[in-house]
C-alpha cells in the first residue's frame, strides 16, 4: 500500500481521483479462487459461502464483496449461479476501487521532491553551490521504496556529510 501511494498520490494530484484494480487474495488467479472455493465447499458443503471466504478474507470484507456481487452470504455454494459464481471470482480476483484521496504531507512516511542531486557533490555531500554546506537524508531530491532504503540512505549520507570517512582515513 505505501508502495501504491508513492505512485498514486501524484496522479490524485492530477487527476482528482484514480481508479485501481486491487487483489485482495495475495495474488491468487481466478482458476486458483475457484479452485479454492470449490475445495472448501467440497470438505464442507453445508456451510454458507461467507465461510467458505472467511479462509481467505476478513469477515467485513468478504460480506462488501458478497454484497457487491448480489450474493447472498448464508447461501450454500452449490446453490450459487454459474454466471453469479463467475461474477462473483472476477470480483475477487480484480477488486475495483477508487483513490479518491491521501492523508496529506503530515502523515507521509517520505518526503519525495528537495535539494536537486546535480548541486551537491556526491564524494562528500558538500554542495556545489556553497562551500561549507553539507546534506543528508530526506532534504535531498531522492527516495526509494519500502524496505529501509530511506533510512540506508540518510545513515549513508550522513556518514559522508559528516565527514566520518575522511576522519578515519
Ligand atoms: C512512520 C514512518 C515510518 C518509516 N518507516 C521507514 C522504514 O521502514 N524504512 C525506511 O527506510 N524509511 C522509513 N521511513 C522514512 C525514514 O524514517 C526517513 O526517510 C529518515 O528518517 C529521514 O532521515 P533524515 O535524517 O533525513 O530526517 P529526520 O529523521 O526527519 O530527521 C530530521 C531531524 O531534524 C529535526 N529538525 C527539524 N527541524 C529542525 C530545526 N529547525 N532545528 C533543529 N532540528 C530540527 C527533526 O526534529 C528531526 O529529528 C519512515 C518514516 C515514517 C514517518
Amino acid at each position: 500500500m505505501l508502495d501504491f501511494a508513492r505512485e498514486i498520490t501524484p496522479l490524485i494530484e492530477k487527476y482528482g481521483e484514480v481508479p485501481i484494480l486491487l487483489n485482495l487474495t495475495k495474488g491468487m488467479n481466478e482458476e486458483q479462487l475457484t479452485q479454492h472455493l470449490k475445495n472448501e465447499s467440497l470438505k464442507n458443503p453445508y456451510v454458507e459461502i461467507l465461510k467458505h471466504l472467511c479462509s481467505l478474507l476478513p469477515e467485513p470484507l468478504s460480506l462488501e464483496l458478497l454484497h457487491l456481487a448480489g450474493i447472498n452470504p448464508q447461501e450454500e455454494y452449490s446453490k450459487i449461479s454459474g454466471a453469479q459464481k463467475a461474477k462473483f471470482i472476477n470480483l475477487l480476483a480484480w477488486t475495483p476501487l477508487t483513490v479518491t484521496g491521501h492523508d496529506v504531507f503530515k502523515m507521509a512516511m517520505i518526503t519525495r521532491g528537495g535539494v536537486n542531486l546535480k548541486e551537491i557533490n556526491p564524494k562528500t555531500m558538500q554542495s556545489r553551490i556553497m562551500d561549507g554546506l553539507y546534506f543528508c537524508g530526506e532534504v535531498m531530491n531522492l527516495d526509494g521504496p519500502c524496505g529501509g532504503y530511506n533510512l540506508q540512505w540518510s545513515f549513508a549520507s550522513g556518514h559522508l556529510a559528516g565527514g566520518l570517512n575522511r576522519l578515519l582515513t
